[in-house]
C-alpha cells in the first residue's frame, strides 16, 4: 500500500498540474497529495488506508454521500445503452430531456426552461451571456453591466473569475474588470460599524446597492447576481431583510436577478431551492454541484417564463441561438441527475439536511461558540462556518500569515474529520453530505472542539 502511495506521489509531483494549488510547495514535495481511492457514505479513504469523515462532501457537492449504488447503476446503464449524443438543433437523449422536467418540477415558481453545460462556471458564463442577449433583443444596448458582491463566489472563467469577489481568484491573471461592478457583502459580522442592527444592514447593503447604480445610470446596469447565502467567501447566511431590500431595489430599476444555487440548489438549506428558503424570486438560476452529487458533471441555467418569453419572441429577429457545448445535456451525466433525484426524495434528505442542520449547527454552538477565539458560528441548513478572531470583543483578526485557519482544518483532520479553511479570513466551513447523522454530527462536532483546544 506504502509503495503505491509513494509511486503515485511521485507521478503526481511530476506531471499533474493541481487547481488552487501552491505551485512551488507542490513541486517540491512541500504538500504531497492525498490520493483518495474510496467513498461510503460520508467517509472517504484514502490509498494509504486512512479514512476521514468528509464534512465538506467533496467541495460541497457529494450531497447524497459516497458508494451510492443507484446513481453507479444509471451511470453504467446509460453508458451501455447510448454513451453521447448531442443535442443540437432537433436533437436530445431521454435521459436529458427527463431531467430537465424533473428540475422544473422542483424549481421555484416561475421557472419554464433548463440549459444544461458541466460546470458552474460555465453556466455562470451562460448566465452573462444570456442576460447581453436578452437586452439586445429587447433593444437595450447600454444595458450590460452585472452588478456582483465582495466575497461572492460564481467560478473562475474569464467571465465568472471576475464576477468573483475574491482577491485569490482576480490576483495576476487581469481579468475584464469592466462590465463587472462589486457591491457590499452582506457580512454582518464584518460590518463597518458595529452599532447597526441586522436589518439597518441590510438596509445598509441595499442603498450601497441603489447608489452604484444611480451612479453607473440604471439603464446601463443588466443585473444582479448572488448566492442565496454567500459560500466560498466565508459561509455566511444573509442578514434579516436582505433579500427582501436587494429585490426592491432591483424591480424598481429593471435589473434581472441571479440566484446562484450552484451550492444550494437540490436541498442543501432544508429546502429545495435557497431561493425558497429566503423568499428570492430570480430570473435565471444556477445549479450544479448537488444536482447529480458529482457523481458525473453537470450544471444548468433554470430560464424563467419572464426571460424565456423573450428570447423566444428574439429568435425571429435573431436566428438560432449560437451558443453551446459539445458536452450540453450529456446524456451519462443526466443520467445520473436523474437517479441523484430520486434519491434524494427517497430518502428525504432535503427535511434531514434542515433538521440535522439544525441540530449540527446548534451541537457546534454550544462546543466551541463560546470559545476566546471563536468571534463567531453560523451557518443555515447544513452548512455552517466558525470564525477565529484574535479578540472576540474587539473583533480583532488574526494576521494572515498566521494562517490559523488552516491550522485548525490540519487539525481536524488529525482528528479524522475534513473541514474546509475558506480562501478569505481564518474560517473553517462544513459542509457535510445531506444524508449526515446526528450520531455523525456528533464526531464532527467532537472533533472541532479538540482542534481548537489544540489550535489556541
Ligand atoms: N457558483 C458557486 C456558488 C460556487 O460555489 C461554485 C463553485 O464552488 C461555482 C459557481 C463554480 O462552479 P464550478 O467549480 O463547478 O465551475
Amino acid at each position: 500500500m506504502l509503495e503505491r502511495s509513494n509511486e503515485l506521489n511521485a507521478f503526481d509531483r511530476d506531471h499533474f498540474f493541481h487547481p488552487s494549488t501552491h505551485m512551488g510547495m507542490h513541486a517540491r514535495g512541500e504538500t504531497p497529495t492525498r490520493v483518495i481511492g474510496n467513498g461510503e457514505g460520508v467517509y472517504i479513504t484514502d490509498t494509504s488506508g486512512r479514512s476521514s469523515l468528509d464534512a465538506f462532501a467533496g467541495l460541497y457537492c457529494v450531497n447524497v454521500g459516497y458508494g451510492r449504488q443507484k446513481i453507479a447503476d444509471a451511470i453504467a446503464e446509460q453508458a451501455k445503452n447510448l454513451a453521447y449524443y448531442h443535442a443540437y438543433v432537433g436533437h436530445g437523449t431521454e435521459a436529458s430531456i427527463r431531467l430537465s422536467k424533473m428540475i422544473i418540477e422542483r424549481a421555484p415558481e416561475g421557472m419554464s426552461r433548463v440549459y444544461f453545460g458541466l460546470s458552474g462556471s460555465d453556466a455562470n458564463e451562460t448566465n452573462i451571456k444570456l442576460i447581453w442577449y436578452y437586452n439586445n433583443i429587447l433593444g437595450r444596448p447600454d444595458k450590460k453591466k452585472i452588478i456582483s458582491r465582495w466575497r461572492g463566489y460564481h467560478g473562475s472563467g474569464v467571465m465568472t473569475g471576475s464576477l468573483t469577489g475574491l482577491e485569490l481568484f482576480h490576483k495576476a491573471f487581469d481579468l475584464p474588470r469592466a462590465p463587472i461592478l462589486h457591491t457590499e457583502a452582506p457580512y454582518y459580522f464584518r460590518r463597518p460599524d458595529r452599532s447597526m442592527d441586522e436589518e439597518q444592514f441590510s438596509q445598509f447593503c441595499a442603498d450601497k446597492l441603489e447608489e452604484m447604480i444611480l451612479a453607473e445610470g440604471p439603464q446601463t446596469i443588466a443585473a444582479f447576481i448572488g448566492e442565496p447565502i454567500l459560500g466560498t467567501g466565508g459561509i455566511v447566511p444573509p442578514p434579516s431583510r436582505y433579500w427582501q431590500k436587494i429585490q426592491a431595489v432591483l424591480k424598481k430599476y429593471d435589473i434581472l436577478l441571479v440566484a446562484d444555487e450552484v451550492v444550494t440548489g437540490f436541498g442543501r438549506l432544508g429546502t429545495m431551492f435557497g431561493s425558497d428558503h429566503y423568499g428570492i424570486k430570480p430570473d435565471l438560476i444556477t445549479i450544479a454541484k448537488g444536482l447529480t452529487s458529482a457523481y458525473a458533471p453537470l450544471s444548468g441555467t433554470i430560464v424563467s417564463d419572464k426571460v424565456w418569453q423573450v428570447l423566444v419572441q428574439g429568435s425571429d429577429q435573431m436566428g438560432a441561438i449560437g451558443h453551446g457545448w459539445t458536452y450540453s445535456a450529456h446524456p451519462i451525466c443526466a443520467a445520473a441527475g436523474i437517479a441523484n433525484l430520486e434519491l434524494i426524495d427517497e430518502l428525504d434528505l432535503v427535511r434531514n439536511a434542515g433538521e440535522t442542520g439544525a441540530y449540527f449547527r446548534s451541537e457546534l454552538a454550544k462546543a466551541i461558540g463560546g470559545h476566546k477565539n471563536v468571534g463567531e458560528v453560523r451557518g443555515d441548513g447544513l452548512m455552517a462556518a466558525v470564525e477565529f478572531v484574535a479578540d472576540r470583543d474587539d473583533r480583532k483578526f488574526f494576521d494572515p500569515s498566521q494562517k490559523i485557519g488552516p491550522q485548525v482544518a490540519a487539525a481536524l483532520l488529525e482528528r479524522g474529520v475534513i473541514g474546509r479553511a475558506m480562501p478569505q479570513g481564518d474560517i473553517l466551513g462544513f459542509a457535510p453530505p445531506l444524508c449526515l447523522t446526528r450520531a455523525e454530527a456528533d464526531i464532527v462536532v467532537k472533533a472541532a472542539a479538540e482542534a481548537v483546544a489544540n489550535v489556541f
